[in-house]
């Protein structure tokens, strides 16, 4: 049986590992961290090729995977619903994600605390080298590594990603937490604010223990605020003078940032939101675009945020990383055990659909990068925001994630 070795144990690198297992390989998921990922607990928006693709790999999409608000508002400074809108979009958590991939791969599958340090090639056999000196051979690794990707970074070291001119703040209140009556008013609302400059966007997902149950749902907010370079290096600097430029861990964030954002949020966002901002530990990451222009070496292929990263607008990264583990293990289930032929078909089809998805969610961002170049440079779009037109055309983008898959070719992929 072939083997294949796969870099990073997160969403994209479950799925390939899920994917590949489906066509025939043996496939061992790696992961640096020594301990279980299952507590990054933040909201992630879903699209209906997720789902499928999920339910290929055998994981159940159902009731309890997450919520779908029925209406999408746009909240004033007052609190006022000023817009209004039909949807249809469930909102998950990357922990509820995580839990079900994690559970439905054997735990032989899945190694911790297995950081790679490099690839050897020879030939058609691949070795990864890890930092405890441990070597482990493969027909194929697949670097699902994230963003600071080290598979990516020996391949393509020019490549890197690139800054977007603003981070999101993200924060995640337990239900029990949110006073009743707020509860009652927000649960059922995607709701958007538009605070000049920024971004406001918060619903309701699975609580901390994965449930969509009454009483054990939580409240996530996303909050995209532009900050120029010398703005992002003093948050991502810690109260020991340390700064950590490839992100800080959200308890290393000082005190003093926290009050101020907190402080922003009570004079500038819908005083719903600012309430329940108030109650949370926020954190924060900085936004970057990344396209890879070449996602195989040989027999080494990239996945997920380690081939392209696209902004989080149309909440389509996870959604992207399951069509790439979708896409390589069909490539090379299609091609007869020509492992080649296979890598250069995944190649061909999924690195113009990862650009197309980059450009896609640029668009949204565009406003947002645009406020930390002086008012004068501002193209008159980037100035100009009717509230109506930006909340249609962010409900409308994530749609539009659909149309990119059918325009790709890729809509065999899930299914359809
Ligand atoms: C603000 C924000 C909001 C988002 N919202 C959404 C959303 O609504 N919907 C959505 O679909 N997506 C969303 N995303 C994107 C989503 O989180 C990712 O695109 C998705 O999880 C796929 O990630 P991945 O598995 O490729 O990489 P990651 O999740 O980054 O995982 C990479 C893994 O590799 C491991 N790793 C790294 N280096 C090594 C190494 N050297 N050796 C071994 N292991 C290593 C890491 O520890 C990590 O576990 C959002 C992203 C951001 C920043």
């Amino acid at each position: 049986m072939r083997r294949a070795l796969v870099i990073g144990g997160s969403l994209g690198g479950l799925l390939v590992a899920h994917l590949l297992r489906s066509v025939g390989w043996d496939a061992v998921v790696f992961e640096r961290n020594a301990d279980e990922l299952a507590s990054r607990g933040v909201g992630l928006g879903t699209h209906p090729q997720l789902i499928a693709i999920l339910q290929r790999a055998g994981i159940a999409f159902d009731a309890t995977m997450g919520i779908t608000p029925p209406r999408g508002v746009c909240l004033d400074h007052a609190g006022k619903i000023v817009v209004e809108q039909p949807m249809k979009r469930t909102l998950s958590g990357w922990s509820r994600l995580y839990r079900a991939s994690r559970d439905a791969l054997p735990p032989a599958n899945y190694r911790l605390g297995k950081a790679l340090t490099r690839v050897e090639r020879d030939g058609e056999v691949v070795t990864a080298v890890f930092t405890d000196g441990a070597r482990e051979r493969g027909d194929l690794l697949v670097g699902a590594d994230g963003v600071r990707s080290t598979v990516r970074a020996q391949f393509l070291p020019h490549v890197e990603p690139a800054y977007a001119g603003y981070v999101a703040w993200r924060a995640v209140l337990d239900e029990a937490e949110v006073p009743p009556a707020l509860w009652r008013e927000m649960v059922d609302l995607y709701a958007f604010c538009l605070p000049e400059g920024e971004q406001c966007i918060s619903y309701a997902v699975p609580g901390r223990d994965n449930e969509t149950a009454v009483g054990r749902r939580a409240y996530n907010i996303v909050w995209y605020r532009p900050a120029d370079r010398a703005a992002l290096r003093d948050i991502l600097t810690d109260a020991m003078g340390r700064h950590h430029a490839g992100g800080i861990p959200p308890p290393l964030i000082r005190p003093d940032v926290i009050a101020r954002v907190k402080a922003d949020a009570g004079s500038i966002l819908a005083p719903q939101i600012a309430e329940i901002f108030a109650r949370t530990a926020p954190f924060f990451q900085p936004i970057y675009d990344l396209i890879s222009p070449q996602i195989v070496f040989g027999r080494v292929a990239l996945a997920g945020d380690a081939a392209f990263v696209a902004r989080p607008h149309a909440g389509a990264g996870t959604t992207k990383a399951a069509l790439d583990a979708a896409c390589l293990a069909d490539s090379i289930g299609d091609t007869g055990g020509d492992l080649d032929a296979g890598l250069a078909r995944y190649q061909r089809r999924q690195q113009p659909f990862g650009k197309a998805l980059v450009e896609l969610n640029r668009d949204e961002g565009a406003y947002l990068s645009a406020q930390i170049k002086p008012k004068a440079e501002r193209r008159g779009a980037e100035l100009d925001r009717d509230l109506g037109a930006v909340l249609h055309a962010h409900i409308a983008r994530s749609d539009q994630v659909g149309g990119i898959v059918a325009a790709y070719g890729l809509a065999a992929l899930c299914g359809a």
